[in-house]
């Protein structure tokens, strides 16, 4: 078996997560390489942005790419009732800058992923595609690079000083330590596929995200793209979406357009193309962060129910604190896994605000006008954390929310596993 040292940094995966964090830190001067099973452009699900990716982007120094691509731009959100009948859209720009926030984007992501991966490697960052990485390499308990199968199928090891896990919802470090942990209640299954030629709405609403809800709490997305295509997904309980036997996806996907007049309406005038898809059960938390040379970034960190499209600033979010993290031990000297407490602690308070919305959302005393209607001072605060503005303190808001709905305790998860700390837990 061959192998490479001399890397300060070595990245599991090159999604969104692993290049914004593989960039930032190649720019700072650190020799980076990330490791990605696929060949990009590569196909992925996940492709509403919300407005607060702004602020990652604009670090990455993407938004004059963004403003000069194809992808459609987004200015509002609408929820549709089963009868069709729509919400006012709410419009970005009614709370934020018009310049900057106010305006998001759809994005194809084998387009947007490439565009990422590529500005990695402008910045430095050696990619390796089609290599998988297989196992961990450890000195002791310290993580110390890894074993991965190249495209040729010869096995290689790399060394680096510090691991960044970013395989996504493969989560390969948290599925290797049984660090994994379902989410007690959020536990849906998703359907979707592509139409080209479907109906869009007029003008600013054209790249309008719609959530269209059906029985049950269960509810379709509906994200208009560049080239004449719409990615349209339904979720919602397994029970729900298999009742009376139907399994098959595309079964499913068929009977439940039935369930919203707004989405079979707007599918009408379109031609379904490419397969349908199907994932189930999928949010989850991880124990730790990560540990002696391993850190854990965007979806292998966490995943949660995508109704708010929180995943793609949480993975850009996360990659830009990573970095920064990281750079800052390099310079330092000291990669000691608790430098990483205020990372987690960062990520995680984001992610639980975010997670207590979602369960509102799916809780039937909840709705959002309900809210607004004896507490219209509180809109505002249910704008910034559907926005992405997770980082704020929304005391106000869940106490309110309290009132309809559970709202979560925090989960005690995300803190560093400390070397001693994991000779004790071993
Ligand atoms: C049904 C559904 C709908 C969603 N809708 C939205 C949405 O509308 N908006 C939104 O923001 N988010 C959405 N998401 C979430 C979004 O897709 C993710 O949050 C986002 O892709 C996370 O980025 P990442 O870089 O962490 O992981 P990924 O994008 O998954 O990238 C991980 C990369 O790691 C590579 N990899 C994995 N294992 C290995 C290995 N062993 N060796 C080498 N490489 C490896 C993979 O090939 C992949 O390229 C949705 C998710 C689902 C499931």
């Amino acid at each position: 078996m061959t192998g490479t040292s001399g890397y300060e940094v070595l990245v599991i995966g090159g999604g969104p997560a692993g290049a914004s964090a593989a960039a930032l830190l190649a720019e700072q001067g650190h020799r980076v390489l990330v490791l990605e099973r696929e060949r990009f452009p590569r196909y992925h699900v996940g492709e509403s942005l919300l407005p607060f990716t702004y602020q990652p982007l604009a670090r990455l120094g993407l938004i004059e790419k963004m403003r000069r691509s194809p992808f459609v731009k987004k200015y509002s959100v609408q929820f549709v009732a089963p009868s069709g009948r729509a919400s006012q859209p709410f419009y970005f720009h009614t709370r934020y800058d018009r310049e900057t926030v106010a305006q998001t984007w759809q994005v194809l992501r084998s387009e947007f992923d490439l565009m990422l991966l590529n500005h990695a490697r402008q910045r430095g960052v050696e990619v390796r595609e089609e290599t998988e990485v297989l196992e961990f390499l450890r000195e002791g308990e310290r993580v110390v690079g890894v074993r991965a199968r190249t495209r040729g199928g010869e096995d290689r090891e790399y060394r680096a000083r510090m691991t960044l896990d970013c395989s996504g919802r493969e989560s390969f470090a948290a599925v290797r330590n049984g660090w994994r942990v379902k989410d007690p209640r959020l536990n849906k299954v998703a359907v979707w596929t592509y139409y080209e030629g479907a109906k869009r709405d007029e003008g600013i609403d054209a790249g309008a995200t719609t959530v269209a809800f059906i029985p049950e709490k269960g509810w379709f997305w509906y994200i208009p793209l560049h080239g004449d295509r719409v990615s349209v997904g339904v979720v919602a309980e397994g029970k729900y979406l298999s009742r009376g036997g139907v399994k098959a996806p595309e079964a499913i996907f068929q009977r439940e357009l039935g369930e919203n007049l707004w989405i079979k309406e707007h599918l009408a005038a379109g031609r379904q193309v490419g397969p349908h898809y199907l994932t189930s059960e999928y949010s989850y938390h991880v124990r730790h962060c990560g540990s002696e040379g391993l850190l854990l970034v965007g979806d292998a960190f966490c995943f949660l129910d995508p109704v708010f499209s929180s995943g793609l600033m949480l993975a850009l979010k996360s990659g830009v604190m990573a970095a920064d993290a990281v750079h800052e031990g390099l310079v330092a000297g000291d990669l000691a896994p608790e430098r990483f407490a205020g990372y987690a602690a960062t990520l995680r308070q984001g992610i639980e605000n975010m997670r207590k919305l979602v369960y509102a959302f799916y809780n039937s005393n909840f709705s959002f006008r309900t809210l607004t209607d004896k507490y219209p001072e509180l809109a505002g605060d249910i704008t910034d954390c559907l926005s992405g503005d997770v980082n704020k303190d929304f005391t106000r808001l869940w106490a309110a929310i309290g009132e309809f709905a559970e709202v979560p305790e925090a989960l005690p998860y995300g803190g560093p596993l400390s070397g001693r700390a994991l000779a004790v837990e071993v």
